[in-house]
């Protein structure tokens, strides 16, 4: 592979920088030692990496953050994010302790998955430091993140690692706890005696979630947190010097327009936070052995995301969808695996009312073409174009009048969206009012798996008890096409469940 060094900045375009620029223009490469498992990101990784390694390890990460990000829209319980997030954590962003038993803490694997975690936590940094918002729910999800691995941390590391902080926090003294005692006995939960715990002294706004809480004595603009909210404390160092260093950064970003290699992936990665895409591939969609047949899809959309079923009752009730809508869902359909032939037949018999002629002309070579049949550049040419994930179609402009193409959660009105949920037999009130909850809060890709869930509920339910199925099976569905395969395949083990002792 070729190893792409991405901190240089083409040589000759390096003489027209400016004094300012070129203050970011000299790195100093070097290897860095990753001693803990933990890691406050203060120092920026200065080695090189693939250009290849700097996307996938960014994409990585942003599937573990946007995991993290649905469970806390979905109110999820630490406990519950914690089931959900451990195993694809395992699977996209390992990390182990210095102690673990299959890896020493020389170990190269060992190195490499904190060279990972480094690099990817300081390419989304970049990604997300361009707004307030991004940088509001990049913090967030990084914070929820180094929480969750703080607290499974091995304890003698994770003490070594503190200690490696300097932080300034000030102990309190002996004489200082002994005049202060009944206060502080009085304002902590759960305390006896004030000198049961080591005592530090700390400015109030460090320890927001303890202020909050009113677990804490405060005096003069200090908290007197005891030894056991180290957590807190930590915690919310670790929000402070992110948040700093996401205001630096953001500040920072316009000379890396400089760079048009890396320009378009952190632009990319930025437009996907809450939904990494990027994670799917063309083939995911496909269900082995399923009958996808033109004359299937009646059956088939049963499974099918609000947006595919919206079109295929627009479809079947107006025997024609407009141009848009025939893309979206042509698209759809050629992802679950319909072939060519099949979707030109499906078409074919939809379109009712015209001669085979009519048709041929009119819509035959926009099906081909969707399938890159005909048309399009060489690379596309024998794949087509791939079916749209939700992020393009919730990104896509709305609908005219007459349309049927978008998605229902961002594009209808809240009554139509009701009236069309709750014709496709979704009739919970609960689940209505968290829909209704999630598309004030342009949260609609959350909608739509709240209603999945719902809709799957006993399946899951028997899928997780029995372990067919892991979490990473049933992380956040961000695309029409994994939605379906989801549905099908819960369905059909829950019409056919595994023989025993298979
Ligand atoms: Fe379709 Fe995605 Fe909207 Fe669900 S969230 S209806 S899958 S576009």
């Amino acid at each position: 592979m070729i190893r792409q060094d991405f901190h240089r900045i083409d040589p000759k375009r390096r003489t027209t920088l400016d004094h300012k620029k070129k203050q970011f223009a000299t790195p100093i490469f070097k290897q860095q030692d990753y001693p803990f498992r933990l890691n406050f990101y203060g120092v920026p990784p200065t080695a090189e990496i693939t250009l290849e390694e700097f996307e996938q390890w960014a994409i990585d990460r942003l599937k573990i953050l946007a995991e993290i990000e649905a469970c806390s829209y979905r109110n999820k319980t630490p406990p519950e994010t914690e089931e959900h997030i451990k195993p694809l954590l395992q699977k996209f962003l390992p990390l182990s302790s210095n102690t673990s038993s299959s890896i020493g803490p020389s170990d190269a694997r060992l190195k490499k998955e904190r060279q990972k975690d480094h690099y990817s936590h300081f390419i989304l940094r970049l990604a997300f430091s361009g707004t307030e918002d991004l940088r509001r729910r990049f913090a967030r999800a990084e914070t929820m993140l180094f929480r969750f691995r703080f607290q499974h941390d091995d304890s003698r590391e994770r003490r070594a690692f503190i200690e490696s902080l300097n932080l300034d926090w000030e102990p309190v003294s002996d004489e200082e706890r002994r005049a202060l005692s009944e206060k502080l006995v009085q304002a902590t939960p759960g305390l006896r005696r004030a000198d049961e715990e080591t005592w530090y002294k700390v400015n109030w706004e460090r320890v927001p979630e303890l202020v909050e809480k009113r677990s804490i004595f405060l005096s003069k603009g200090k908290a007197y947190v005891p030894g056991r909210e180290q957590l807190s404390m930590v915690i919310a160092e670790f929000t402070a010097r992110l948040e700093r260093a996401l205001e630096l950064t953001s500040r920072a970003l316009p000379r890396l327009d400089e760079d048009d290699r890396l320009t378009p992936i952190l632009n990319h990665l930025s437009k996907n936070f809450g939904s990494a895409e990027s994670v799917y591939s063309e083939s995911e969609g496909f269900v082995d052995g399923a009958p996808i047949t033109a004359g299937s899809i009646d059956h088939l959309s049963q499974h099918f995301p609000l947006c595919m079923r919206s079109l295929h009752l627009s479809l079947r009730k107006n025997n024609h969808l407009k141009h848009f809508g025939r893309l979206q869902y042509t698209l759809f359909l050629k992802g679950i695996g319909l072939s060519l032939e099949e979707c030109i037949l499906f078409w074919r018999q939809s379109f009712k009312g015209l001669t085979d002629d009519e048709f041929n002309s009119r819509y035959k070579y926009n099906v081909r073409h969707a399938y890159g049949d005909v048309g399009g550049d060489v690379n596309r040419r024998g794949r087509g174009y791939p079916p749209y994930s939700c992020q393009k179609i919730l990104g896509d402009t709305n609908p005219s009048a007459g349309q049927t193409h978008g998605c229902p959660y961002r594009h209808f009105s809240v009554d139509n969206l009701t009236n069309l949920l709750q014709a496709t037999g979704v009739n919970d009130k609960e689940v209505l009012r968290g829909v209704r909850e999630d598309v004030g809060k342009a949260r609609y890709h959350i909608a739509c798996n709240r209603v999945f869930e719902w809709a799957h509920k006993s399946e899951i339910k028997k899928v997780k008890d029995d372990g067919t199925w892991n979490q990473t099976d049933l992380d956040t569905i961000v695309h029409p096409n994994t939605y379906f395969k989801r549905s099908y395949l819960l369905k059909q083990l829950g019409r056919n469940p595994p023989p025993q002792n298979a």
